[in-house]
């Protein structure tokens, strides 16, 4: 079956980029970022693949919490590493 994510239960952070400017490991390393994801399992926040340290999926690789969002401005897209799928959750399911 395509087009599913199984890991919906582990979102449990869905806030978007509202007080959110930074990297946290990147700033403790120095270094610099391209875009922010957060992991909706933790919340913590990381940096996009087109950033030098990839932060958001060595925190993938290092806890296996399966789905980040962007906190880019207007962006409310989810990605799934383990499905490799990208989709979208209405913001208020209820
Ligand atoms: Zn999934
Ligand atoms: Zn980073
Ligand atoms: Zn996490």
């Amino acid at each position: 079956m395509t087009g599913t994510c199984t890991h919906l239960g582990t979102v449990h952070h869905r806030e978007d980029g509202t007080g959110v400017d930074a990297c946290p490991a990147c700033i403790a390393m120095g270094s610099h970022w391209s875009h922010l994801r957060r992991c909706t399992e933790c919340g913590q926040i990381g940096c996009c693949d087109n950033s030098p340290n990839r932060h958001a999926t060595a925190h993938y690789r290092a806890t296996k919490h399966p789905i980040i969002r962007s906190v880019e401005p207007g962006e409310e897209w989810y990605w799934c590493y383990v499905d490799e799928l990208a989709f979208e959750l209405a913001d208020r399911a209820h």
